[in-house]
């Protein structure tokens, strides 16, 4: 396939999943065992996609002018850690950084909540991928008051608005990266309880996954309905035309990867990317370089 097929093709299967406007989100209208698309023919996609991609990053290196930060977040069980190492296995890890954000420590607690972060925004040129992401503070702080009791807050800044607030300043932040060039895409892998639990079985039963399973994660099922509720304001709130949700059914691997890998290109894609232009200075050094090479 001709890379503009290619990308033609990447955009059809990514557009169901893009949320720009939160306005009118309904989780329920996303079905986590939707697949819509024939195995073959999207896994076919995904192959052509990845080295489409390769080709983009290289560009996007080479400008050395937009960033891009893609953030993943989910309930345990739902294929973050995976669809980031598909997705990635065509990137060159030099132009790539990926960061996992788990229970703040002192120091973060010590500083307000988008500091941590900051420190790991990409540099230009650069893919950043964020697993799990400073939406948390609307998630499993929400769910679980006593993560936000924790945070230091002077008492008088925590009120009724607060999570009316963070949303605001989260939308903020991300209008402020995308006038900087830090282009922000946002992944909701949206798995279904049952399958959730099929998942956890399987890390139970099979010995070499038993590392996978933490008992914490099966106490978190409890919060199911809170979660659940907590991620679709969180979409309504904070989807927007600069920083969109992409909510994709999580209950296949295969179909996860596909629409993540195609909204990763059609991102890339949509941006300028091109390689410097030489100027005439440096053509002639070249040129003068190529001729000494030659002499000795
Ligand atoms: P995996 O289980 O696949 O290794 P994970 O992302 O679930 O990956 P864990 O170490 O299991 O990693 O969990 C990290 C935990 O940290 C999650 O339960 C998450 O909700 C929690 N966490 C992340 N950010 C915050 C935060 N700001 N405040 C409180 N808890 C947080
Ligand atoms: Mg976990």
């Amino acid at each position: 396939m001709k890379t503009k097929e290619i990308i033609k093709r990447v955009r059809e299967l990514a557009k169901p999943f893009r949320i720009s406007k939160g306005n009118g989100f309904r989780l329920k209208d996303v079905d986590p065992d939707n697949t819509l698309e024939d195995k073959p023919r999207a896994k076919e996609a995904l192959v052509s996609g990845v080295t489409a991609l390769t080709e983009l990053q290289d560009k996007l290196y080479a400008q050395d002018k937009w960033a891009v930060l893609l953030i993943f977040q989910a309930m345990d069980a739902a294929g973050k850690d995976g669809a980031i190492k598909h997705v990635m296995s065509g990137v060159n890890p030099q132009g790539c950084q990926v960061y996992s954000f788990k229970s703040p420590s002192a120091d973060d607690l010590d500083h307000d909540y988008l500091w941590r972060c900051m420190k790991c925004l990409p540099n230009r040129g650069h893919i950043g991928i964020f697993n799990r992401s400073y939406y948390e503070e609307v998630l499993v702080v929400r769910v679980h008051p006593e993560f936000l009791a924790k945070e230091k807050l002077p008492p008088k800044l925590v009120g009724k608005k607060i999570w009316e607030e963070r949303f605001e300043d989260i939308r903020n932040f991300e209008q402020y990266l995308a006038r900087n060039g830090v282009v922000v895409r946002k992944f909701f892998l949206h798995v279904s309880k049952k399958e959730q639990k099929r998942r956890f079985l399987d890390r139970i039963d099979d010995s070499f996954k038993n590392w996978k399973f933490s008992s914490n994660d099966a106490k978190e099922r409890d919060f199911w309905d809170d979660y659940m509720e907590a991620y679709e304001e969180m979409i309504q709130e904070t989807a927007t035309k600069e920083a969109p949700w992409y909510v994709v059914p999580a209950d296949n691997k295969w179909f996860t990867r596909v629409v993540v890998a195609s909204a990763v290109i059609e991102t890339l894609a949509s941006l300028d990317l091109a390689y410097p232009k030489v100027d005439e200075g440096k053509l002639k050094e070249l040129a003068a370089a190529k001729k000494k090479l030659l002499t000795k």
